[in-house]
């Protein structure tokens, strides 16, 4: 005999095919959890784990929540990651024979949640999946399942390729093969931070196949298959809103590597993992919650197409150049519902009568939209306009059946209109001169009786009853009336009449609720068929917002449109999007860039904190904003359509990872030297730093040698090695720039402008000071410092004997200083042992 109950291995059976998910248990009013899972939940709910049998020898754990509070449990578990079953009882328990049948009846995990208090409004919720194929290429497949959106992608070369491009999409979940090599899986959890589920069958031959049957690749149709077969196995109900798969090629599009990704800040800052701070954040001046995803999409993808770049400017320049027509295009937008997320909720049965009639309301703006961008006198506009279909019979279907403010519930009658169905109306005309019958029994009770104060009323419990005060029941006649109920100072009285009446008024209207409820249910099916109309308008509609977003931040931010040529990169008065907008109006310094023919290669120097790598991320970023067709912040642009962007820029995030700062560097230039080509834009930020002098040093010159040579990529530099600067004797399309400081006072000034030529100084020790180091401890490092310079002063004095260029490589013994006080010798040879680039500031001084 088994040691559990029926109802426990009822569980048990469930609960075998649900091992990744907490399986929530349907038990009356509550989901119940046993075993690990109670264990776990109670831990992370915060709730009480109990035990169930507690009289047995081996008491089974067991939490559980009310089901009515079960949302926000959910809410709590898929935010952390976990996936919840929700098993239901699917027979009445009344005619239940034995245990009551139960069954899960959707899987809720992270990257399939519907409900929008766990979706973001402005991000997209995607789940992945992943598929490798004997050839060696990949496909991922993007799914948002709130918006039925569909995308592939074939990633041919490797598995770095793959996690370059998966890294910042917001994806919560990837499916994969179970197959696939598990060092694999844990680097998609870690780097991605994202929940990973399994699914092995990648055929698929269900009532969806319409979604790929265009696709004309054998792998594009398997990777397809694995998700889906994946959403269909969590979600157990309709997936009409499904959009068809949609290829992107990713040749199309500027790519942006993971390290670029993140150093630029595009969409969330390194630090605080917020929007806050990023170039997003700059740049969303959208109105609709479409369009924000949108933006957050072009971001990520910067075209290649200068056709297709100059089709958004030129959209952007209009909007730009009317801003009459731009407030009223954005004050029409406002009231544009999301009509993508909606069709998803429409698809899954989850939309009330409050949604319908915000869609109603969406929907009867889209004629002010249209004729609003028609006055706008555009070709570009004319030809977006003419995208949109009106669907006129669905508003006329919102618009007769359902009333202005129906309730929350669905439930509960008051939903449609009057005149929409004829036995709806019977039953409401029923009803209605049920009431009125019932209001002209008080009149014509009052007069028989000649009781002024006699009343009829009407309560919950008791339904109708006619109410006559103590001091009056002398004048009721006998038997007419049957005693209801005794108050203080009253009795209530019913009489076979009014029961009768009431009897027909609630049937009435439990019949009329029962029918409105059914009516609704048709009205929402009814809609389905307007889907792919809905998330047409609704791709419009985001379009037109980024790009009204786009004119709108260029004249708040005081951005210009830019040229793109193909022989140079030249940027007046250039400035850096988002170090701009959180300084005092003014306060940043606009500085000029110059890639030309005869220049690939810029080597700046100049002290810490003057803005070097200001200087090279706002190059980065511009370039960026151009190719998604954003005017650029600067007075005039002339852009190169880079193919990709390298960054080596910032380290405070790599300590944390566990990587030494140079390993990390190190990856990330040869990530870039890997991948670049003659149209690509390297930005490397004091590569070598994280070494010895000489090591760095060595190893950032032959980078920049080797990418030179060999790459021809446009390229920013910067670094501390003043002795780099000579380098533009050697490389002949390498030019110096620097930042410039000045010395006021025996303190540093930086005064952030870019100039030609190489820095003359190294700001350490000012900068130091400006730390607010201890004077006696600035004074000693000025002595030291000077005490060196004379050392290379005598040094130099021997080498410039010499004709050949000076080596970069100074045996250390002639660095030695001549001298052979004991003190100093032992103080040197302390300070050969440390080193210097894995200390801080105040160890170093
Ligand atoms: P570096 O890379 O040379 O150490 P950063 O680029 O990090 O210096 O800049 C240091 C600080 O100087 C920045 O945080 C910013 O506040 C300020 N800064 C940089 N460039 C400018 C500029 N062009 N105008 C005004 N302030 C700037």
């Amino acid at each position: 005999m088994s040691k559990y109950t029926p109802m426990m291995e009822q569980y048990l059976r469930i609960k075998a095919d649900y091992q990744d998910a907490f399986l929530f248990f349907r038990l009356g009013d509550f989901y119940e959890m046993f075993f690990n899972d109670a264990i776990v939940a109670a831990r992370e709910l915060e709730i009480t784990l109990t035990k169930r049998d507690a009289a047995k020898d081996e008491p089974i754990p067991m939490c559980g929540v009310p089901y009515h509070a079960a949302a926000n449990y959910i809410k709590n578990l898929i935010e952390k990651g976990y996936k919840v079953a929700i098993c239901e009882q699917v027979e009445d328990p009344k005619h239940a024979k034995g245990v009551v049948k139960r069954e899960v009846v959707q899987l809720i995990t992270p990257g399939t949640v519907m409900e929008s208090n766990m979706l973001s409004e402005s991000e997209n919720n995607y789940i992945a999946s992943l598929s490798y194929f004997q050839d060696g290429s990949y496909v991922i497949v993007y799914h948002d399942l709130s918006t039925g959106e569909n995308m592939l992608a074939l990633v041919s070369d490797g598995w770095n390729a793959v996690i370059h491009e998966l890294y910042n999409q917001p994806i919560k979940e990837i499916v994969v093969s179970s197959k696939m090599p598990p060092e694999h899986q844990q680097q998609l959890k870690e780097k991605l931070n994202v929940t990973l589920s399994h699914q092995d069958e990648i055929s698929f031959n269900g009532e969806y196949r319409g979604l790929f049957d265009h696709l004309n690749d054998e792998r594009l149709v398997k990777a397809f298959s694995r998700l889906l077969n994946y959403v269909q196995h969590t979600q157990k109900r309709s997936l009409d809103h499904l959009q068809p798969a949609e290829v992107i090629e990713l040749k199309h599009f500027l790519k942006l590597d993971m390290y670029s990704k993140r150093n630029l800040e595009l969409t969330e800052t390194i630090l605080k993992k917020g929007k806050h701070g990023s170039l997003l954040w700059v740049l969303d001046q959208t109105v609709t919650s479409m369009g924000s995803r949108q933006l957050k999409k072009w971001i990520e993808r910067p075209l290649l197409s200068k056709k297709q770049i100059e089709e958004r400017l030129d959209v952007v320049e209009t909007f730009f150049n009317s801003f009459m027509e731009r407030d009223a295009l954005r004050e029409a937008l406002k009231s544009v519902y999301d009509l993508e997320r909606l069709a998803g909720r429409i698809a899954f049965g989850n939309v009330n009568g409050r949604d319908l009639i915000q869609l109603k309301y969406s929907l009867k703006k889209i004629p002010e939209l249209q004729s609003i961008l028609n006055q706008f006198n555009s070709k570009q506009i004319n030809k977006i306009v003419n995208e949109f279909k009106f669907p006129e019979q669905l508003v006329d279907l919102l618009e007769t059946s359902l009333v202005e403010n129906p309730p929350v519930s669905i439930k509960d009658g008051s939903l449609i209109k009057d005149g929409y169905n004829e036995t709806l109306d019977k039953y409401r005309d029923a009803s209605k001169n049920g009431k009125q019958w019932i209001k002209e029994l008080e009149q014509k009770e009052k007069q028989e009786t000649n009781i002024k104060s006699l009343k009829v009323g009407y309560n919950r419990v008791f339904g109708y009853y006619i109410e006559v005060t103590k001091a009056n029941l002398h004048l009721l006649p006998e038997g007419r009336y049957e005693r209801k109920q005794t108050l203080t100072n009253a009795e209530r009285y019913v009489t076979p009449e009014l029961k009768e009446k009431e009897q027909l008024i609630l049937e009435a209207e439990e019949k009329s609720v029962e029918l409105e409820y059914e009516l609704f249910i048709a009205i929402r099916d009814h809609l389905k068929a307007f889907i792919p109309e809905l998330q047409g308008l609704a791709e419009v509609v985001s379009k037109i917002d980024v790009m009204q977003a786009f004119a709108t931040v260029s004249e708040n931010n005081n951005y210009h449109r830019p040229r793109f040529v193909t022989d140079k990169l030249s940027i007046k008065s250039g400035r850096h999007p988002v170090v701009e907008r959180v300084m005092k109006s003014g306060q940043f310094v606009p500085n000029d860039v110059l890639l030309d023919q005869d220049s690939d290669v810029l080597l700046i120097t100049g002290p810490n904190m003057s803005g070097k790598s200001t200087y090279m991320r706002q190059l980065a970023l511009t370039v960026l904003m151009g190719q998604i067709g954003c005017f650029v912040p600067c007075e005039e642009a002339d852009l190169l359509i880079f193919d990709q962007i390298f960054t080596r820029i910032g380290a405070a995030d790599d300590l944390v990872s566990g990587q030494s700062t140079f390993m990390v560097e190190m990856l990330e230039a040869n990530h870039a030297i890997e991948n670049a080509t003659s149209s690509s834009l390297i930005l490397l930020d004091e590569i070598g730093r994280g070494t010895s002098t000489y090591d760095g040093m060595a190893l950032a010159q032959a980078i920049v040698e080797y990418i030179h040579d060999h790459i021809h990529a446009k390229t920013l530099f910067s670094t501390h090695y003043h002795e780099l600067t000579s380098l533009d004797q050697s490389l002949d399309k390498l030019k110096n720039i620097h930042v410039r400081a000045e010395e006021h006072e025996g303190s540093v000034v930086f005064l952030h402008q870019i100039k030609e030529g190489p820095a003359d100084q190294s700001y350490g020790i000012h900068v130091a000071k400006l730390a607010e180091l201890p004077d006696r401890l600035i004074n000693r490092a000025s002595s030291i410092l000077e005490e060196l310079e004379s050392y290379e002063k005598e040094e130099n004095a021997v080498y410039s004997n010499s004709t050949s260029q000076l080596s970069f490589f100074v045996e250390e013994s002639k660095r030695q200083p001549k001298q052979t006080d004991k003190s100093n010798e032992s103080v040197l040879a302390e300070l050969k042992k440390v080193n210097l680039f894995d200390m801080t500031p105040l160890d170093a001084m």
